[in-house]
């Protein structure tokens, strides 16, 4: 449930309607806005009695939160959160641009396409280290090497870096050497990897699993947070459907449902949604157009020689011709790009 207190609440008023939680050993999570403070609980609100808080002081109203999740639940927490990742602010007012390759393929793949994409516009620099590829025979990714090699790329360009990582030993490395953990669609459900993630403080960009609907999504987003950790970004990257002209479907409506249920930023993966690249650009547009906070797209100075995802990967020219082409949608979205 959330309790909303009336806008002449005092911090008396609060802190007892926090203590009347607390005592019966519940969470509450305050949320302080211009006009209003709300607050959640969170825990078994069967011990709580929902008609002896209407009648504190200081109440306005009790509104019950019938979703599990509570804590990236946008009724808990109205305003819209900013995840700060390096210098980048990724929220409402900015478009935020992640860009680099597939795979981390080496140093100097790496940094040709660091300063490639930043020269187009690009905020964050994106790579994965430990791929979680389909195949057990394809390229796995360079692990703690490839990560040196973000660190690199970080030190020459000033971009924030975001790796994928797969396992609790792939978040030990990766804490030292990035800015921002990314948990893949294949782990949006590794419960264990979420609480991992949280415990670290660092943003998360969580994607969408495969085949998951929007409440498993912030169910998994809830476990991050619950850890403490609110610096949790959407990723939507395509979902699993009957259609095969597109190695998954965009789900764009995602970007406005979410926008309705959670206070989190959500950015559009329109690559990985695809799988061709030249239906990056214009889903890429598409997803500005609908609201999304930003974009997640794959990178490589050759595509043709890519260890992985060649076919939806943009070239150097393609990525900045795109850049170009964003500015007025973005303009037109009210966002700084
Ligand atoms: C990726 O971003 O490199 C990736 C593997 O994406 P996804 O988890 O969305 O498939
Ligand atoms: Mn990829």
């Amino acid at each position: 449930m959330i309790i909303v207190m009336k806008p002449q609440a005092d911090k008396r008023d609060v802190e007892h309607i926090v203590h009347m939680i607390e005592e019966k050993g519940l969470t509450a999570h305050l949320s302080e806005g211009s006009e209003v403070t709300i607050i959640g609980v969170v825990g078994d609100k069967s011990r709580l009695s929902a008609s002896n808080l209407e009648i504190a002081s200081g109440v306005d109203k009790i509104i019950p939160v019938t979703e599990s999740y509570k804590l990236a639940n946008r009724k808990f927490h109205p305003e819209p959160t900013i995840v700060s990742v390096g210098a980048t602010e990724i929220g409402p007012n900015n478009l935020t641009i992640m860009s680099g390759p597939c795979a981390i393929e080496s140093e100097e793949q790496l940094l040709a396409t660091a300063r490639a994409v930043k020269a187009a516009g690009a905020n964050i620099l994106r790579g994965g280290a430990y791929k979680p590829r389909t195949s057990p025979y394809s390229f796995q990714g360079l692990e703690e090497e490839g990560l040196r090699y973000m660190k690199t790329a970080r030190e020459e360009t000033g971009m924030a870096v975001v790796c994928e990582v797969t396992s609790a030993k792939a978040i030990e490395a990766a804490v030292k050497y990035v800015d921002m953990l990314q948990i893949g669609a294949r782990n949006m459900q590794n419960f264990e990897l979420l609480k991992e993630a949280g415990k670290t403080g660092l943003p998360v960009l969580l994607k969408r699993g495969l085949s998951s609907t929007i409440d498993e999504w912030l169910n998994a987003a809830e476990y991050i947070i619950a850890e403490g950790n609110y610096n949790v970004v959407l990723c939507e990257r395509g979902i699993r459907t009957y259609e095969t002209a597109t190695r998954n479907t965009l789900d764009l409506s995602a970007v406005p449902v979410i926008r309705a249920k959670s206070h989190l930023p959500i950015i559009v993966d329109p690559s990985h949604a695809t799988g061709v690249r030249a239906y990056v650009a214009p889903l890429a547009k598409a997803a500005v157009a609908a609201g999304a906070d930003g974009l997640m797209i794959e990178t490589h100075p050759c595509p043709e020689r890519a260890l992985s995802d060649g076919p939806q990967s943009l070239t150097f020219d393609q990525f900045q011709e795109l850049c170009t082409e964003l500015r007025p949608y973005a303009a037109l979205a009210g966002r700084t790009f």
